[in-house]
């Protein structure tokens, strides 16, 4: 016999007009995260029955895990609508489900309103039957240790004991595209992977320094982008690779040390503004939680986002990191983020960076060097590659310019 799972949407079902689009959405994401398994779909208005092969169930469930929009799943069983097909059935799922003999509770639904017997009626007979035959199980409606659920629809019966929770959040593809300031951190990505969740499909944008920084931190960044990419449509998400070195250069030779740092990043809120601005992407996002570091003041943030006009997002604003820290786990970017390797906002730390800096200073700070010119060269040289989850750019293995690796890696592509 088949796996059956039975897929349920979150959100997306209080959204009274939207809602045919948003189902087609989560429809063709899920095709499209489950291509190249074996899979039967079985579309009803307002849930997804999938039948798959027994073998590849943990593939299957760990592609469910990149679609937003799903709510939850279940491993379900069908029957037909007889209250003896159907208590035969909840026996074989409550031996199979449950790891030893306890208390439990049967549920009914019963969406087939000519079904001649009431839900509670229909949960008694089918316990009736079948509690004399489990031995050692007990019914506790408060407080069950196991929960068997009944769905009487007009197809048939559908049993199953436990609803294990996915994204949730909405279809990816329906709500615009933001411009993620990646860093190699843990915030960043977990920044991203939250706003897909939300639907709202990322490019990845990153600054880089080497030689000044190590090659290592850039392969960071590529790693990281390989986990991201499972959440996008295709499987594919954009990296833009900033060369930032010229910049980082100049303002640590101009700028007084505590300023350093805010300088550097009105400097990368520009760059990502104009990038984002001329490529149609509607907000900027970043890792930033406040009170983290020393640039997370309000003042400082104040002071930065001066300098652009455009949305800026940060889903992370108000998280400790311990829950940061399980969502990097979770999408897996944790180990890659804490590779010890650091990108340009940790070389050269100022030994006094400001806490709350003040926009007229900045100003003064800016005027020591003319920055334009350094912005279009950055702007101009950034190198985009498009990243599947088995991507293969090993960078330390093209010598020290991340130019050669990625000019190489472009070639062998072709
Ligand atoms: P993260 O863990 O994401 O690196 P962080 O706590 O280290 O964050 P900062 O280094 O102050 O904090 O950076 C704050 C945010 O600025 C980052 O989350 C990221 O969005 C952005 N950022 C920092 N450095 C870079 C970079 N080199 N390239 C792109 N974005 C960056
Ligand atoms: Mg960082």
């Amino acid at each position: 016999m088949k796996d059956m799972f039975l897929l349920r949407f979150g959100d997306l079902v209080l959204k009274g007009k939207n809602k045919p689009t948003f189902i087609n959405q989560v429809r063709r994401i899920l095709k499209e995260k489950l291509k190249g398994l074996n899979v039967e779909y079985e579309f009803q208005h307002d849930r997804i029955i999938i039948h798959t092969e027994k073998d590849e169930r943990d593939k299957v469930i760990k592609s469910l895990n990149y679609v937003s929009g799903l709510h939850s799943y279940s491993m379900i069983y069908r029957t037909t609508n007889q209250i003896d097909e159907i208590a035969k059935l909840a026996k074989e799922v409550i031996l199979s489900e449950s790891k030893k003999p306890g208390s439990m509770k049967i549920e009914t639904k019963r969406a087939d309103k000519r079904f001649p017997m009431t839900s509670l009626e229909i949960s008694q007979a089918v316990s009736k039957i079948i509690l004399p035959e489990l031995q050692g199980f007990t019914v506790d409606v408060k407080n069950p240790e196991y929960k068997l659920e009944i769905e009487v629809r007009h197809d048939g019966a559908y049993i199953f004991m436990s609803k294990v929770p996915l994204l949730g959040g909405f279809p990816i593809g329906l709500n615009g595209k933001g411009l993620v300031m990646l860093s190699g951190g843990i915030d960043s990505p977990v920044a991203a992977y939250l706003m897909m969740k939300q639907g709202v499909e990322v490019e990845l944008f990153h600054f880089e320094s080497t030689p000044l920084t190590p090659l290592e931190s850039v392969q960071k960044v590529i790693d990281i982008s390989k986990k991201l990419a499972h959440f996008m449509p295709k499987n594919t998400i954009k990296l833009h690779l900033v060369p930032f070195i010229h910049i980082h250069e100049t303002i640590l030779s101009k700028v007084s040390d505590p300023y350093i740092i805010t300088i550097m990043r009105r400097m990368m809120y520009r760059l990502a503004e104009r990038y984002a601005l001329s490529h149609n992407i509607l907000a900027l996002v970043n890792g930033e939680s406040v009170g983290q570091v020393a640039s997370q003041t309000l003042d400082s943030i104040r002071v930065v986002e001066n300098v652009t006009n455009i949305p800026i997002l940060r889903p992370v604003i108000t998280d400790d990191k311990n829950r940061i820290i399980d969502i990097s786990k979770k999408i897996d970017t944790f180990d890659i983020s804490i590779r010890p390797f650091s990108d340009c906002c940790a070389v050269y730390v100022p030994k006094n960076p400001i806490t709350h800096p003040k926009l007229e200073k900045c100003l003064e700070e800016e005027q020591k060097f003319d920055f334009e010119p350094l912005l279009k060269e950055a702007l101009e040289g950034i190198e985009t590659l498009y990243i599947k989850p088995d991507t293969e750019l090993i960078i330390a293995d093209f010598g020290f310019e991340v130019k050669d690796a990625i000019e190489n890696y472009k070639n062998s592509q072709k």
